[in-house]
């Protein structure tokens, strides 16, 4: 009697303590941000699970990448060793991202890799002329002259001098609430950057055939080899020219007056319309070009980088 009495509140007792741990080990929702905590204080030499994901990440973003010529690297592309090309891609990231230059998975670096971004490379075909790519930009001292922080595609591809009148419709493979919302937001995005630039831009009917620019919702893998990865993480992409097409990744929390954990159509529609006249990404924090944005933000405004860089390009309006 007094053992099965002991028995039953000692089950008593360890349930108590088991249970929350039951409830608190519910699957996160958002599988990329717990990794990445995970990885927190990682650094060359480790072999730590999950580190593959952040392989993929830097991967998919131009910072890293395995020749496949070479086997016994290519091995590497996808396992969980914190091998020197990571290490070596870390550092170009936290430079491009104005971080600690560690090479290291530092605290800073996990904070930075969590914000949303544009699905856009950073760096593209190995070259990059974001921070990283900037000559002098670690001669502190000897740079007296301000650095600009803007950035092209590869080749600074751009529309013909001839093309300065863009037309533009509307279609999208997903349906979300947010699509009425969609002319507004994007005629007042495109109207931010025509104000600086030569560009004049013009709606037209769903499927005209001499139309230049194509907006719409997708969502997973759409047909164009860059698929979106669900709610978190990308958040929208555009090609260079003259290609015109923008995607927004339909599987976010799309808002006009975002609160808390919404993205902001209207500041990424910003973003995204800038890479159709060419321009990559920028380093600086406040350009509208800067390839992260939070939820809840709106970042609207064009920044006199964001400026530079489109005058750079088609000169000043
Ligand atoms: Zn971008
Ligand atoms: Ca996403
Ligand atoms: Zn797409």
């Amino acid at each position: 009697m007094k053992f099965s009495l002991l028995f039953c509140s000692s089950i008593l007792l360890l349930s108590l303590f088991i249970l929350p741990q039951i409830v608190l080990s519910r699957p996160v929702k958002q599988p990329f941000k717990s990794f990445l905590q995970h990885l927190e204080g990682c650094h060359k030499g480790q072999t730590v699970k999950g580190l593959y994901q952040l392989k993929q990440y830097l991967q998919k973003f131009g910072y890293l990448s395995y020749p496949q010529s070479n086997k016994s690297l290519a091995a590497h592309a996808n396992d969980d060793e914190f091998d020197d090309l990571l290490e070596a891609a870390l550092k170009t990231y936290q430079l491009n991202y104005n971080l600690k230059v560690t090479g290291a998975i530092d605290l800073q670096t996990v904070k930075q890799l969590m914000v949303p971004r544009c699905g856009v490379s950073d760096i593209i075909n190995g070259t990059s002329s974001m921070r990283s790519g900037k000559r002098g930009h670690h001669h502190g001292s000897n740079t007296l002259h301000t650095i600009s922080h803007y950035s092209f595609f590869t080749n600074m591809p751009k529309w013909p001098a001839s093309k300065s009148h863009l037309k533009y419709y509307f279609h999208s493979s997903a349906q979300i609430s947010a699509v009425q919302d969609l002319q507004s937001v994007c005629s007042k995005a495109l109207s931010r950057w025509a104000q600086v630039s030569h560009f004049t831009f013009e709606e037209v009917a769903e499927g005209t055939s001499d139309a230049d620019i194509v907006i719409g919702f997708h969502r997973g893998d759409h047909g164009d080899g860059y698929p979106f990865d669900g709610q978190g993480s990308t958040l929208a992409h555009a090609f260079s020219p003259t290609d015109g097409r923008f995607h927004y990744d339909a599987d976010e929390n799309w808002s006009t007056n975002p609160s808390q954990n919404m993205m902001d159509l209207e500041s990424v529609a910003v973003h995204e319309i800038g890479h159709l006249p060419g321009l990559g990404h920028s380093s600086v924090q406040d350009a509208i070009m800067y390839a992260y944005i939070s939820s809840g933000v709106e970042k609207r405004d064009l920044h006199s980088d964001d400026i530079a860089g489109i005058q750079y390009l088609y000169g000043s309006s």
